[in-house]
């Protein structure tokens, strides 16, 4: 059962003025200084303001309670806390919930662009799905995603605007902020929050491939784990990677957080077709990177994605294989069960064969949890996220694939 909820109409006071929520300490600075505050209270103001963004989810100036009433005024005059706007939530029969999200066009677009989110409870934990680009500029041959041309990188403050919506709608800020003063907020149903933290994880898996939007997402997620902020730990925040090779040691020195890499084939000629960043950046190389990773161990171990694709890359001989391209590689193996999408060629693997090939990694010494498949009722399991928006290149993809 989905709930499909059409938006509020953006605030029209607001709807202009560009928006604060997303912004690093620099930016900030330089809107405050903008609306005439002087140099020597930047620090302090800048301050104050991440303080209301990101530890408390401030969507209105005036709930700014330490910041003067004339500040209060000349930021709201000139700019807004507006997130991206939502088109349309769903809701999947397992909790899982998805938000297609309408970002500002950039200038030389024809299409207003939109990305998906999507947010999965599970009993420990909660985890929060996030695109890094407007479609995909790879192709990799299972995936809705790679169906969708590339349409631009997202900008931090998109990135981070992400999160602050999903705490936004499932009531994921400290208790007593949601409502107060925002109309925004108050149009968004407003849900008390238990005071226990909802979104705990936070995975670059959603649209794009998160690598070649580098410095951008780069410095969303140092908001994100800012301690004064969001404070999500960096072995919190996981990036997916198709394989961007000469990327990976950066991310590691720049960034530090958990790393993922979608592996799914063990030969090489098999992922050339699967995914296509392979003829450029074969399997040894990506190998060698993820050795190189800085700050591997037991407990620092990078998630090897492996997508079952029902006799592409399923059998015993593969299992065994996947084992020996990993040994001495502190790693997961996530068995993803092939998410199905209108128009694929692919078909998922036979649950006993799943079963099988988890029990030969298992065997071997590495966890391999099957990721049960969430939210398909809403398409919004992995590789099903796509805006449809967007034209479709399926035929020109499936084509190579063959
Ligand atoms: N571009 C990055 C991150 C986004 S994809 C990357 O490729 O890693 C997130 C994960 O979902 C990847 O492991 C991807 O291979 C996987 N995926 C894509 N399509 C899928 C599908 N139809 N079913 C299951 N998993 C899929
Ligand atoms: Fe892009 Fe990742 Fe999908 Fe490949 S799996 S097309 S890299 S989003």
């Amino acid at each position: 059962m989905s709930h499909p909820q059409d938006s509020s109409t953006p605030d029209p006071a607001t709807a202009a003025k560009p928006s604060l929520a997303g912004l690093d300490r620099g930016r900030l600075g330089a809107a405050l200084s903008a609306v005439g505050v002087p140099q020597v209270q930047l620090k302090m103001r800048t301050a104050q303001l991440w303080s209301w963004i990101y530890a408390r989810g401030a969507t209105s100036f005036y709930e700014m309670s330490d910041v003067s009433k004339e500040l209060r005024a000349g930021l709201a005059a000139a700019y807004s806390l507006n997130r991206p706007e939502i088109v349309r939530e769903q809701i999947s029969q397992d909790g899982t919930r998805k938000w297609l999200l309408r970002l500002a066009r950039g200038g030389d677009e024809v299409r207003q662009p939109e990305i998906e989110t999507v947010y999965i409870p599970e009993i420990d934990r909660g985890t929060l799905c996030i695109s890094s680009q407007i479609g995909c500029t790879l192709t990799c041959s299972f995936c809705h995603t790679g169906t969708q041309r590339l349409v631009r990188n997202l900008e931090m403050a998109e990135i981070v605007g992400q999160i602050l919506l999903a705490r936004d709608r499932i009531g994921d800020w400290p208790a007593g902020r949601i409502g107060e003063s925002s109309p925004r907020a108050e149009a968004a149903a407003p849900v008390r929050s238990t005071g226990e933290r909802k979104i705990t994880n936070v995975v670059l898996m959603g649209m794009g491939e998160p690598l070649y939007n580098f410095n951008n997402v780069r410095d969303a997620m140092a908001i994100v784990a800012d301690g004064d902020g969001l404070a999500l730990s960096k072995r919190r925040i996981t990036l997916s990677t198709s394989g961007v090779v000469p990327e990976i040691p950066r991310w590691g020195e720049e960034a530090g957080t958990m790393l993922a890499i979608s592996l799914h084939a063990v030969r090489d000629d098999l992922r050339d077709k699967l995914v296509p960043i392979n003829r450029k950046y074969p399997i040894a190389e990506l190998m060698a990177a993820c050795r190189a990773y800085p700050g591997l161990s037991n407990a620092r171990r990078i998630t090897f994605e492996y997508v079952m694709l029902k006799d592409v890359n399923d059998s015993v001989a593969d299992a065994k294989a996947l084992i020996k391209l990993l040994a001495g590689i502190p790693a997961k193996i996530n068995l993803i069960p092939f998410n199905p999408w209108p128009g694929t060629t692919h078909a998922a693997s036979e649950w006993e064969q799943i079963e099988r090939f988890a029990e030969i990694v298992n065997r071997a010494g590495y966890a391999s949890p099957v990721r049960t498949p969430r939210g398909r009722d809403i398409m919004a399991a992995c590789g099903q996220l796509r805006s449809e928006s967007i034209k479709l290149r399926a035929r020109e993809r499936q084509a190579a694939f063959r």
